[in-house]
């Protein structure tokens, strides 16, 4: 599979570009906003057909790209989990009210829950329920590599006082995501990638411990 990103709008948000190489299938991980990289990477892809938009969870920083998607790529599937569905209807639930954005109503093609699996190519994607950081938040794993969204960053995790959030979510997810068997390439939706190893050694909230002293 091949796999690029590319870093837009104000909170500096990862949207991921990937193809199937055996079928030329295309997807969007988290289309953060319509901005000219975003589509320009679309194109540089080589992609024959963008078949789905998978999204991590329902902030408006990483579906303010939807309707123009759905306008260029009209049957591109846009997958979310249920919980989060309603973040695509309301502007409270994606936070995007709090900055006063504005997005018309989008639906869902796909509605997603732990262990749902969705066939890309020859890839079977599958779907890692990761409450927490919104109730609706999942991890898409593709072989080897698991997209973690705003769950499991670089030595950290994500945000748990933003509405919705849920602390005690948060800590069961990120122990979920450290006991999964073997490991991952990580690309979370900021700041750099990283290995599910790496973070089982080095980032404290995969330790039990941690919770426990905050
Ligand atoms: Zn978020």
């Amino acid at each position: 599979m091949k796999i690029s990103k590319v870093v837009i709008g104000p909170i500096d948000t990862n949207s991921y570009i990937l193809v199937e190489e055996n079928s030329g299938l295309g997807a969007v991980i988290d289309p953060a906003f319509p901005a000219p990289n975003l589509f320009k990477a679309i194109e540089d892809s080589g992609m024959k057909k963008l078949a789905y938009v998978f999204l991590t969870h329902g902030h408006y920083d990483h579906i303010f790209g939807l309707p123009a998607i759905k306008g260029k790529y009209p049957d591109a599937k846009i997958v979310i989990a249920e919980e989060d569905e309603i973040c695509l209807k309301s502007t409270a639930c994606s936070l995007a009210s709090d900055l006063g954005l504005e997005m018309d109503p989008i639906s869902a093609d796909i509605l997603v829950k732990d262990s749902s699996t969705i066939q890309f190519g020859t890839i079977s994607v599958k779907v890692v329920a990761t409450p927490g950081h919104t109730p609706g938040s999942v991890c898409y794993i593709f072989d080897n590599h698991m997209f973690s969204g705003d769950t499991l960053f670089f030595k950290t995790c994500g945000r748990t006082d933003l509405f919705r959030g849920s602390y005690d979510d948060m800590k069961e997810s990120i122990m979920k995501l450290g006991n999964l068997p073997g490991d991952y390439i990580v690309y979370p939706g900021h700041g750099p990638s990283t290995t599910l190893d790496a973070e089982r050694k080095g980032n404290r909230f995969m330790r039990k411990k941690q919770w426990s002293l905050m």
